[in-house]
């Protein structure tokens, strides 16, 4: 098993939903990889991707929105390189981090302070914020110019999405690409040492 994380998958540079969805991807053997496996893990993420600023703590309550987004996300993609519906939830959840966020900062009275405005909880906003941002990419991903090309890697057990470089690229890295090829040269002498 290698510890070597993979290289970004195309597409994901562009593209911060596609970042997300690929934050968890299953290595040959089986071996699952989560990127948001504890809040310090999706504080880092928001921080890697320039959603949060430096020092965010998340909660897990942050924690687990952003991976029900993910969640949502991944169902969306797989919905649409299969060409079937998505899961109404899947919709509905996408749709809320799109709206989720208020435009206006609300008024609040203290006696000691008065009035004053702003939201009373930043650290959510923060997360808000960059789940509507994500959405917001997932919307225009799955809606234009790139979204004929969104495609799952072809080399099981890999789940990653990739937005393809070119028609007949069929997976996310160098690395899966070998790895089907060697499962597909294995089938073939399987074949052959079936027909002898
Ligand atoms: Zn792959």
């Amino acid at each position: 098993m290698t510890s070597v994380p993979l290289p970004p998958a195309p597409g994901t540079a562009g593209h911060l939903s596609l970042a997300l969805a690929n934050s968890i991807v299953t290595l040959p053997g089986g071996l699952r990889i989560d990127e948001l496996n504890s809040p310090e893990d999706a504080t880092a993420w928001l921080v890697s991707h320039g959603l949060a600023p430096e020092g965010t703590g998340l909660l897990s309550y942050c924690q687990l929105q952003l991976a029900g987004l993910r969640g949502d996300l991944r169902e969306t993609f797989r919905s649409r390189t299969e060409g079937t519906a998505p899961a109404p939830a899947a919709l509905d959840g996408l749709n809320q981090a799109l709206t989720a966020v208020p435009s206006a900062a609300p008024l609040h009275y203290s006696p000691e302070g008065g009035l004053v405005r702003g939201h009373i909880h930043p650290l959510s906003r923060v997360v808000a914020h960059a789940m509507a941002q994500i959405a917001e990419d997932a919307a225009e991903l799955l809606t234009g110019p790139d979204a004929g090309r969104l495609a799952s890697c072809a080399a099981a057990p890999c789940d990653r999405f990739m937005v393809r470089t070119h028609a007949r690229r069929q997976w996310c890295s160098e690395r899966c690409g070998a790895r089907q090829r060697a499962n597909r040269s294995y089938a073939r002498r399987l074949d052959r040492a079936r027909a002898e």
